[in-house]
């Protein structure tokens, strides 16, 4: 095996490192409550990637490599075409190649023989950042093709390619973790690139939701299409796919020859579509300023199918601006808040979910009680990021009159027709 010294000596430990200290501030700082095992879950993500590792490394790199060498030499591909500065190239780089993993991604939901392999994926009934190495052997097959053809078109140079290459992955790892950042700072960092909060609601079992959040570098590009959803809170969303609710069912074995067999509707056992409607618009649309403010308000709430109003609404008074942005800090995300898609365990061995029921709790009371020590210990642990956020209150506060601005902008194209939901 040729050595690539950037990756093996600088790009394979740093993301190492990346993963060590996302495990150890998703264990620390949960987002969203676990409902399986964690040892379990990291065994078996791990066992399943290993085919997939050695295809990054024995082809998915040295191909797309050589690709990129070749086209360079022989001037090929569009930024071999154009005369651009060295910084231009870079940037130029890192969107082109972000864009195109966009539609990558859109092609693995959308395409039925694509999403054989890609469900495997999205089967994980927890997301972690383990999740972030869950992929069949079978997809980073088809990637290697695509990543090939993509470095070829663009003609991008080895050098960035590989530059490139380590931070999507680090960027994959980051956004898969069940990191909960404090909301203010995610809030800027999704100003620009894809957050934990923002890919767990691509990850849920409502299709709707699954089928946004495409983005893995960028949000941009999600903004673009009309596909970003920032409009569940974490506490709602269900992890997993509708039809593969039963841990048994996701076995090793059995996730290795899931693209193999018949593909199931997106229906739970029950029968049942799980579903889930987009934020009401006319309650946000009573104006930008409004809109904005709202947004801040529920936290994590984005509606995105709102109507920007029109002119002569009112606008809200200064008083109810401070009133609104010091409700901030609750974090929209109460603990009471329960959801009808969740997983309820009981204790390690006992697992329950209203979706299976045949693994039902063994004794009703025994089971809420375990429900009861979950959510505390949940609670405890995340004390402290909500006590931080409190703190930080202040801070946030001129970070939410940015958003203001910032949003006011985006919303208020006078005549602006209703924006059309993702789905
Ligand atoms: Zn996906």
């Amino acid at each position: 095996m040729q050595r690539i010294p950037l990756i093996d000596y600088v790009g394979r430990p740093l993301l190492a490192c990346v993963f060590l200290a996302l495990l150890w501030l998703q264990w620390r700082f949960p987002l969203r409550r676990r409902h399986f095992s964690v040892l379990h879950r990291l065994v078996r993500n791990f066992v399943l990637s290993i085919p997939g590792f050695a295809i990054v490394r024995l082809a998915m790199l040295p191909i797309p490599l050589a690709v990129a060498t070749w086209a360079q030499d022989r001037h090929i591909g569009l930024l071999n075409w154009v005369a651009l500065p060295g910084w231009g190239v870079c940037v130029a780089t890192f969107l082109l190649m972000d864009y195109a993993y966009w539609w990558w991604h859109w092609a693995n939901h959308m395409v039925p023989l694509f999403w054989r392999f890609h469900n495997v994926h999205h089967t994980d009934l927890d997301m972690d950042v383990s999740t972030a190495a869950r992929f069949h052997f079978g997809e980073i097959f088809f990637s290697l093709g695509f990543l090939s053809l993509a470095v070829l078109v663009f003609g991008i140079a080895p050098m960035l390619l590989l530059v490139f290459f380590i931070t999507f992955e680090a960027e994959t790892l980051f956004h898969h973790s069940n990191w909960r950042l404090p909301i203010q700072l995610e809030r800027v960092l999704n100003l620009i690139i894809v957050t934990p909060r923002m890919h767990g609601i691509h990850h849920s079992i409502v299709q709707r939701e699954t089928n946004s959040n495409w983005g893995t570098i960028f949000c941009w590009w999600d903004k673009l299409h009309r596909t970003l959803r920032r409009d569940v809170p974490q506490d709602a969303v269900t992890i997993g796919v509708a039809a593969y609710r039963d841990e048994n069912e996701l076995t090793l074995g059995r996730l290795f020859v899931l693209p193999f067999r018949k593909q199931r509707e997106w229906r739970l056992p029950s029968g049942e579509e799980p579903d889930r409607a987009p934020q009401p618009a006319q309650k946000l649309a009573a104006g930008p300023e409004k809109l904005t403010i709202e947004w801040l308000q529920v936290g994590e709430y984005e509606v995105i199918d709102a109507e920007p109003a029109g002119p002569g609404k009112k606008k809200p008074k200064e008083d109810d601006q401070i009133k609104h942005l010091g409700k901030i800090e609750e974090f929209g995300e109460p603990a009471e808040r329960r959801c009808r898609f969740d997983i309820s365990d009981c204790d390690g061995r006992n697992r329950h979910n209203h979706y299976a029921p045949e693994h039902g709790a063994r004794n009703g009371r025994q089971c809420a009680e375990n429900e009861k020590q979950a959510e505390d210990k949940f609670n405890r642990r995340n004390k402290q990021s909500i006590e931080l956020g409190k703190r930080n209150t202040r801070r946030h506060q001129s970070f939410a009159h940015l958003f203001t601005a910032l949003r006011h902008k985006e919303f208020a194209t006078p005549g602006k027709k209703k924006q059309r939901t993702n789905c």
